[in-house]
């Protein structure tokens, strides 16, 4: 069978290398640090300490329309290793909680019970919601202009409420695509509504990993995904026509794909759009007492937007998206500001003592999904014939995701399926 060489070890370069691996292809990941799954991954929290715990660099969370990714865990066995949950918490400062589930009707009706309920937002704020939703299903296939416009251009056409559009919108989105909504093309807005909120039922689950999501690529689950090996601290230097050279060795296979991210291509000579980065800060703060007994809840108004409730309300994962404001403030500053702002939600965090606390700033954690990138993103197939690209910022048809990178990897591994003359089907539909 050919032989395929994957540079980077994240979700792209992973689910590509099980795809192919899974079709009897002879696979060899190349991968720069000591861990797989590169922005998505965890670490020991001190290195030095051979029994630390892992933390996530971030927490990760997926939708249950993320099919590909769910398929890609399926791959190596993990997939029961997502707890999905039903509820979402929205609090506002002061602790109201309001909670949106589904309920008995179909889709796209199936919020309606639990959307009326929603306390954060006035009656005309969800008339206007309910007009706005409608809106974006009759214009989603209608319209060829969603790439040029932001959301809020879009918003604001379809005349929501401040409150609707600050609170509802903006909140569920900047989380989504990790972009402010008067940045984000809209066509990403319209893409998790469509398919997280109104195609079907199921959508909106939100999938968290019951383990570090380094556990989920562990080594020993490779030997599900036939031959694949694995290599580890080995960085990819150059990539010549007959090969590649990584930690001084040279290696060569029949095929090439380079799942790196975008800002490492230009040092390996390969030509890549130069998008803008959009950051994200993760928070983790370790209190003496339980301080919520929620499993994760967005929090309204403040600059933290989201909590996950890491280990009996004892650890909490504060996430906030698109985080610029943040970028310039010390790791001190970041922490008193998300204690103090979680004792607006949670009155125990007021009580509680910190004991202690982690700040992880991903500067360049997405690219920024901007009007215009949509058609700057590269298909899998490249000039040679012999060398393809996945990534999350690849043209994979979905925002910088979970989902998009294992998407692009699945469309690189079809792509060298295809010139290697043993086609083969890896991606998975939308579930709409
Ligand atoms: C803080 C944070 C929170 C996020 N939250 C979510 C979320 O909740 N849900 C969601 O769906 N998505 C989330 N994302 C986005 C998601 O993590 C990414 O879209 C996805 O993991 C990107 O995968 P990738 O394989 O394209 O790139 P990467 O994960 O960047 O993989 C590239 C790999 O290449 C390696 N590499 C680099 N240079 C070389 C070289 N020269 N040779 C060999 N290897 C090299 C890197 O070490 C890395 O492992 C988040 C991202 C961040 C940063």
């Amino acid at each position: 069978m050919p032989s395929v060489i994957v540079i980077g070890g994240g979700l792209a370069g992973l689910s590509a290398a099980a795809a192919l691996g899974s079709a009897g292809f002879r696979v060899q990941v190349f991968e720069a640090r000591p861990f797989l799954g590169g922005r998505a991954t965890s670490f020991p929290l001190t290195p030095s300490d051979e029994a630390s715990e892992l933390i996530d660099n971030c927490q990760h969370v997926l939708l249950r329309c993320c099919v590909n990714l769910l398929d890609f865990y399926g791959r190596l066995g993990v997939r029961d290793r997502i707890q999905f949950y039903r509820e979402f918490y929205f609090i506002e400062p002061g602790g109201r909680i309001s909670t949106l589930h589904r309920g008995r009707l179909p889709a796209p009706l199936h919020f309606t019970g639990s959307f009326l309920g929603l306390r954060f937002l006035s009656l005309a704020d969800k008339v206007a919601i309910g007009r706005g939703l409608l809106a974006l299903r009759h214009e989603r296939t209608r319209r060829d202009d969603l790439d040029r416009i932001t959301m809020l251009d879009w918003l604001r056409e379809k005349r929501q409420t401040p409150r609707a559009i600050e609170r509802f919108w903006q909140q569920v989105l900047v989380s989504a695509i990790n972009e402010d909504i008067d940045r984000m093309a809209a066509r990403h807005g319209f893409q998790v509504f469509w398919l997280g909120f109104l195609a079907r039922a199921e959508g909106y689950e939100m999938g968290i990993p019951s383990i570090p999501l380094g556990e989920l690529y562990r080594a020993d689950l490779w030997q599900a995904a036939g031959d694949v090996s694995l290599r580890l601290r080995a960085p990819v230097e150059r990539i010549d026509a007959d090969g590649i050279t990584a930690a001084g060795e040279h290696y060569a296979a029949d095929y090439y794909i380079c799942a790196l991210p975008f800002e490492r291509l230009a040092p390996l000579g390969l030509p890549a759009p130069a998008f803008e980065h959009s950051p994200i800060t993760g928070i983790h703060l370790w209190f003496d007492r339980p301080v919520t007994d929620l499993p994760h809840a967005t929090l309204l108004d403040r600059t933290v937007q989201w909590m996950f409730n890491k280990s009996e309300g004892r650890y909490l994962q504060l996430v906030v998206s698109a985080s610029r404001e943040l970028a310039a403030k010390s790791r001190a500053d970041i922490v008193s500001l998300a204690v103090r702002e979680l004792g607006e939600f949670f009155p125990q965090a007021r009580e509680a003592k910190l004991v202690k606390a982690h700040v992880i700033k991903e500067l360049r954690a997405t690219f920024s999904a901007a009007p215009g990138t949509e058609a700057l993103r590269p298909a899998a197939e490249t000039q040679r014939p012999d060398l393809f690209l996945a990534g999350d910022w690849t043209g994979s048809g979905w925002p910088a995701t979970m989902e998009g990178a294992v998407r692009s990897g699945y469309l690189a591994a079809e792509a060298v399926a295809r010139v290697s003359g043993r086609p083969a089907r890896f991606l998975l539909p939308d579930i709409a």
